[in-house]
């Protein structure tokens, strides 16, 4: 039968615990601190609500803000201001947990409140400047209009006693929520732990003296240790100290000792002023401590990321570099060995162009200026290695630029990889390209930009040739011998040509049976002559693998290169020609016009 009941009953426990010590809390400050009737001077209670809503989920604070709704009426209602007010009272106190809590919530930084100084402003502003200005205005109705006390007064009270309360224990009590305390004591070593205890212990001394023996009202001495544990410990120090000088300053001032008993009479008045003094301390040293501890975390996240960027960089297999901005290096992973068969500690101090081979050096410094120039992209060039290991010859380097703070280049990171055998790849696709895959010449594409090179240097006066050749009567070998014999012929054509031609010669196939040759370097009489030459190596027939003797003869238009002329042009002289020479009876060479 409790079994259904039992998960329900589990779930009550968090948020009956909370309530329990909100009651203890609550009732404690409305025995001791209600010293004019109306609202009490100390309230701590609602610093434990906002540090536990701080610390968890949105989806238990309603359990949270009902359990101490009905604590803070019980308490006001048994040691209060009676029943009357405790319902109003309780609305009060949790709008003003609450308020702190959702804007803290929302506001765009660490929910803990200590983390930095933009997180520890969040929350001081959000108690001080609106929860607490807000729902003073609703506890001072509440006493003026029960109790025989003033508006304004009571406003104050209020005012004091919870963002004072607030301000000194909801960060402490958020650092103990976190685990602060355990994770510190992880991450600390023997020798901190030690000191921490003997500043707080120092401290300790040093309030217990102020408040219970010393003749002068000192007030000023605990700040000066307060500040160095804020240096020293951190933001757990510095609150471990604020708690310190609360329970023996508070303890001292509410049973009438200390120095504010010299200075003031009224009982509230001391404890109001004892709570100004803790919040001064509070401002002295926790946000030193927020800002310190700020500075930790980036400095633990560079030190993550540079541990990450080791470890790429010491198991890559490419070659990583840092250069600085005049291109000098500063670090090379130990991958350079392999790859640039250079020790990582000889590539120290020495310029990253010299790596590159002369030819490539100014593409290689133009790289790494451009990546300087334009930070936030990569940069990638190709360059041939000075030094190549186990004939490696070409090198891709990615580089980037490295910013400071204020956005400007500092140096380049750069990765090298070897793509000699893209590369290689790269080439053989060319060659295939380039090449005719039947005959062994020049493919068109290829010898049309050949042609137009020489084209280009023929406007410097550099004379050339083009000779178009088509094999007479070819559709004949085809019909006789077969489509396969016509091939063998071909290609068997173009190796009886090439004893003929000039090392800087070229010979295209344009299509089909039909071949062009360049000639640089040679006038329109010279080519005659070497075409008559072409024509004397075709005398006798071209033997097969099958048997057949095939011999073959061909016809020829010759056009000595314009430079003022195109390529277009240049072509369909040589064709006119070309076609002239058929129409002469074949197998023989006829001149442009
Ligand atoms: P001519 O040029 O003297 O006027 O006569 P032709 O017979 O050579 O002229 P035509 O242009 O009419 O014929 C060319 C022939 O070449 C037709 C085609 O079958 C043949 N041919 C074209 N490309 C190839 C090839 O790759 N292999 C073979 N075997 N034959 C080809
Ligand atoms: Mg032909
Ligand atoms: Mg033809």
């Amino acid at each position: 039968m409790l079994r259904p009941f039992l998960p329900t009953a589990r779930r009550l426990i968090p948020p009956a615990t909370t309530a329990g010590i909100y009651f203890v809390a609550a009732s404690l400050a409305l025995m001791v601190s209600r010293f004019e009737g109306g609202l009490a001077f100390v309230w701590g209670a609602n610093a434990f609500v906002m540090a536990k809503l701080l610390t968890t989920p949105r989806r238990e604070w309603t359990g949270t803000a009902l359990g101490c709704a009905i604590a803070s009426a019980l308490a006001t209602g048994l040691f209060g201001m009676g029943w009357l007010a405790a319902i109003p009272m309780a609305v009060i106190n949790m709008a003003e947990a609450l308020i702190v809590a959702t804007i803290c919530r929302h506001a765009p930084v660490d929910r803990m409140v200590m983390a930095s100084t933009q997180s520890l402003v969040t929350f001081i502003l959000s108690l001080c400047v609106v929860a607490d200005t807000v729902t003073g205005v609703g506890a001072a109705l509440v006493a003026s209009s029960l109790k025989p006390v003033a508006f304004g007064a009571s406003w104050v009270q209020w005012y004091t006693g919870h963002t004072l309360g607030g301000l000194i224990c909801t960060p402490v009590l958020v650092l103990l929520m976190q685990g602060e305390y355990a994770r510190w004591r992880r991450s600390t070593s023997r020798a901190q732990k030690i000191e921490a205890m003997l500043l707080l212990a120092i401290f300790a001394i040093i309030t217990v003296h102020i408040f219970y023996s010393a003749r002068y009202p000192m007030l000023f001495a605990p700040l000066l240790p307060l500040v160095l544990i804020a240096f020293r410990v951190g933001h757990l120090g510095a609150a471990a100290s604020i708690l310190i000088l609360a329970v023996v300053g508070g303890v001292a001032t509410m049973t009438g000792v200390g120095p504010l008993t010299m200075i003031l009479s009224s009982p509230g008045e001391r404890i109001q002023a004892f709570q100004f003094y803790l919040a001064l301390s509070f401002l002295l040293s926790l946000p030193v401590a927020a800002e310190l501890n700020g500075r930790l975390r980036l400095f633990r996240m560079l030190q993550q990321s540079e541990a990450r960027f080791r470890a790429i960089a010491e198991h890559s297999g490419d070659v990583v570099l840092e250069i600085d901005v005049d291109g000098i290096i500063h670090y090379a992973s130990p991958s350079a060995h392999d790859h640039i068969g250079c020790a990582p500690g000889l590539l120290i101090g020495q310029s990253a162009a010299n790596l590159a081979d002369p030819i490539d050096r100014a593409q290689v410094m133009a790289a790494h200026r451009h990546a300087l120039g334009h930070p936030g992209s990569v940069h990638q060039v190709e360059f041939r290695p000075l030094v190549s290991a186990a004939g490696l010859d070409w090198y891709e380097m990615v580089s980037r630029a490295l910013v400071d703070a204020h956005g400007v280049p500092s140096g380049v990171v750069s990765t090298i990889r070897d793509i000699s055998r893209h590369k290689a790849r790269q080439r053989a696709l060319q060659e295939v390209a380039e090449r005719d895959s039947l005959t062994g010449a020049d493919s068109r594409r290829a010898f049309l930009e050949k042609l137009e090179s020489a084209l280009l240097h023929s406007r410097n006066g550099i004379c050339a040739s083009l000779l178009m050749i088509d094999i007479d009567h070819f559709k004949a070998v085809n019909d006789r011998h077969g489509h396969g014999a016509g091939d063998a012929v071909l290609t068997a054509f173009v190796e009886r040509l090439r004893p003929g031609l000039l090392p800087g010669d070229s010979i295209g196939r344009l299509g089909g049976e039909e071949f062009a040759i360049l000639l640089p370097g040679s006038d329109i009489d010279r080519a005659a002559m070497m075409c008559e030459r072409l024509r004397a190596l075709l005398v006798g027939p071209i033997q097969l693998d099958g048997g057949e003797a095939i011999s073959v003869t061909f016809s020829a238009g010759l056009v000595e290169l314009d430079g003022a002329s195109t390529r277009g042009a240049m072509m369909e002289a040589a064709d006119q020609a070309l076609y002239r020479a058929k129409h002469s009876g074949r197998n023989c060479l006829r001149l442009a016009a």
